[in-house]
């Protein structure tokens, strides 16, 4: 950072607490990564001078020939990595992927039945607070009350009721395996579109360790920069047919130029997602959840849906008396980073919660494995049990510290 330094030292400072904060602090957040410093590079790089508008062979502006092998070598890759007939990745976000999905194909008042925020979906899925909500009609499904996991028999019901033009599926804090299959047979029974949603898992759909939604699915958004380890982004994937509807939605529908300098970085992660120590990562990433969901409940907590088949879990406090974001607040005072979070049917508004998020893709990217995890879980166990007493939560800080110390990301 010798140049950012002498130029604005004052936010070479901001970088080199953020450096510190990220090396000693435990990550769990569930749609967090460290992306690799060649990822990094591509995204600091002079393709941020490029103004690329069009798709590759077909710009609007001159001089893009190298920007043409950039966008084709994240597209092959990104058909290479999920099997899919035509990639998009121009989408600046995983909203905006989702955007672009739904301009492709619906008009305004158009149903979308898709799964509540409060029980695992995201805001762009078709919150009241996010465009989706404000510009469809959404008909929201959620988990079984007993089982915690999604009812395929009810959310039938509900298709054949309400007769949605797109069904979405896909999750921001949902622990199980998605059945994209049955999912694309109620799609078909109605007649609707089938969109997955697969920012949180797709590098685990890459290593084969959750199934992918690309034979099932019409559309398959994501993000690049959670399990799948690339630079923060969005992206589409589709079906032949909708190809050049998705295209013209993404540019000139809803975004200008594209980021050249991301684009590249993806696919500078594309890349690294094709080796076997990736796809390692991926499934080590999933046993790690495993280790640390069994050990809270060996410890009294509550997981719901009683486990994880992927990357996250949702931890139910009630029981201990203290809400999410008075939990969040203990474990960060202990350097564990982690998000309150709802857990279906919560009584608690989303900004005070019931319960806490924890997700292993990035301390998994660290290295931590199954020892590493029974040591986490026991210092989230610590940290919510002792909310309040500080000189507690400075102990078990500096046993995080000293397990980040042993993990070092980039030093
Ligand atoms: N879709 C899902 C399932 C997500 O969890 C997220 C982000 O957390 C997004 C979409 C949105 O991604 P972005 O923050 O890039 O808009």
């Amino acid at each position: 950072l010798e140049n950012l330094k002498k130029a604005d030292p004052e936010m070479a400072q901001v970088f080199a607490k953020e450096l510190e904060r990220q090396e000693t602090r435990l990550d769990l957040i569930a749609s967090e990564n460290y992306a690799s410093l060649a990822v990094m590079e591509a995204m600091g790089s002079i393709l941020t001078n490029k103004y690329a508008e069009g798709y590759p062979g077909n710009r609007y502006y001159g001089g893009c020939d190298n920007m043409d092998l950039a966008e084709n070598l994240a597209i092959s890759r990104a058909k290479q990595l999920f099997g899919a007939d035509h990639v998009n990745v121009q989408a600046h976000s995983g909203s905006g992927a989702n955007m672009a999905v739904y301009f492709s194909v619906l008009k305004p008042g158009d149903t979308i039945l898709s799964m509540n925020l409060s029980e695992g979906g995201h805001l762009s899925h078709g919150s009241p607070v996010s465009f989706s909500g404000q510009l469809y009609k959404i008909i929201p499904y959620g988990v079984d009350r007993e089982t915690e996991m999604i009812d395929y028999d009810e959310l039938e019901k509900l298709a054949k009721e309400h007769k949605p033009k797109m069904i979405v599926c896909g999750a921001s804090a949902y622990s199980r395996i998605i059945d994209f299959k049955r999912f694309a047979e109620i799609a078909a029974g109605v007649d609707a579109y089938l969109l997955a949603d697969i920012a949180h898992i797709a590098g685990l759909v890459v290593a084969g360790a959750h199934p992918s939604p690309i034979p099932h699915a019409d559309f398959v958004t994501t993000t690049t920069h959670k399990t799948l380890r690339g630079p923060r982004g969005g992206m589409v994937m589709c079906k032949a047919e909708y190809a050049k509807a998705v295209d013209k939605s993404v540019f000139p529908g809803i975004q200008g130029g594209p980021l050249m300098n991301n684009i590249a970085a993806k696919a500078v992660a594309f890349k690294e997602a094709l080796s076997d120590k990736f796809k390692k990562d991926q499934i080590q990433t999933v046993k790690n959840a495993k280790v640390v969901s069994d050990t809270l409940t060996e410890k009294g907590f509550r997981i719901v849906s009683g486990g994880t088949d992927n990357h996250l879990m949702l931890i139910d406090l009630t029981s201990y008396n203290i809400t999410g974001k008075d939990a969040e607040a203990a474990c960060a005072k202990s350097g564990i980073v982690l998000n309150m979070n709802t857990i279906p049917f919560d009584k608690q508004k989303a900004f005070i919660a019931s319960g806490i998020r924890v997700g292993t893709p990035a301390a998994t990217t660290r290295g931590m494995k199954e020892p590493e995890m029974k040591v986490v879980a026991d210092v989230i166990s610590r940290a919510v049990k002792n909310a309040g007493n500080d000189a507690e939560l400075e102990k078990i800080r500096l046993d995080v510290k000293a397990l980040c110390e042993k993990f070092p990301v980039y030093k």
